[in-house]
């Protein structure tokens, strides 16, 4: 269990040094909600996000990692992560997925939404609300004494339950995307343990306070299967189905989570979901 050793657990002054970053992070991706919309650039929204996190004194921690040339991700329509800022200009019911990180006093804290920008098409909107909803049954599956894949199982449960619901999905319902998952998350943006967003057999470690993850599940409207594009960074699905992502840093302590990318730390969404708050604000 070589994994289970290389956690890095965080003590609790750790955590809200990290809760630092995940309000720069909660903060840019509000503004990114309000300022998006039809007409602008995938590049335009890169400036503000830039322009906010260096503007709180942080770093935006994707540029310049293993390359990567912009602050944030953002993937359009059939891109499902990944995505980069570009000259790409943003049409009536494009579904826009915003992926941002940034670091405060050699903390990380990231966090995505996805929303549509003008006139949605019902099944996109279905689509962007099931999937946050699927990560917020996520996070409150995530709690000490329970086992780390407890995420995934319940991300996955979610998703079944609403693609049973039908609507104007058919029987295909949604794709959960297996080949990118959440992860630790500390003095570097990725660390053990992995998290995936789907039900796996193995339980996983144990999870205990001080434990800070990702969780990050993804969506299509069609198949889980992705592949890169040729600038070796955009990853779409393979049917060119439509997709969805939503993420969050979350700690664990012993009485609770504090979803540190959240603006209320995620006091009101645990609540509506019975899972304890343990924010420190
Ligand atoms: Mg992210
Ligand atoms: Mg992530």
């Amino acid at each position: 269990m070589i994994g289970r050793d290389r956690i890095q657990y965080k003590t609790p002054d750790q955590v809200s040094a990290m809760r630092r970053a995940g309000l720069v992070v909660g903060e840019t991706l509000a503004l990114l909600r309000e300022s998006a919309e039809v007409g602008m650039t995938t590049r335009d929204l890169d400036a503000i996000a830039e322009k906010r996190i260096r503007g709180a004194g942080a770093v935006p921690s994707f540029m310049g990692y293993h390359g990567f040339p912009a602050t944030l991700c953002v993937s359009v329509n059939d891109e499902i992560v990944h995505g980069i800022p570009g000259d790409r200009v943003l049409t009536d019911g494009d579904v826009v997925s915003i992926d941002c990180g940034a670091i405060v006093a050699g903390w990380h804290g990231d966090a995505a939404v996805s929303l549509v920008v003008g006139h949605p098409d019902p099944a996109d909107e279905q689509l962007v609300e099931t999937t946050e909803e699927a990560m917020w049954h996520g996070i409150a599956a995530l709690l000490a004494g329970r086992r780390l894949h407890e995420v995934g199982s319940a991300v996955e449960d979610l998703v079944e339950s609403r693609a049973q619901d039908g609507g104007a999905l058919g029987p295909s319902g949604y794709g959960i995307v297996e080949e990118y998952v959440g992860h630790g998350i500390g003095t570097e943006m990725h660390q053990h343990p992995q998290v995936p967003n789907y039900r796996v057999r193995d339980k996983g470690v144990r999870v205990r306070a001080g434990l800070v993850v990702a969780i990050e599940p993804m969506l299509t409207r069609g198949s889980a299967a992705t592949r890169v594009l040729d600038d070796d960074w955009t990853v779409v699905s393979t049917d060119s189905s439509r997709a969805a992502h939503f993420e969050h840093t979350v700690a664990v302590a012993e009485d609770g989570l504090w979803v540190l990318t959240a603006l209320d730390g995620g006091r009101e969404q645990l609540a509506r979901l019975g899972a304890p708050y343990a924010g420190r604000d």
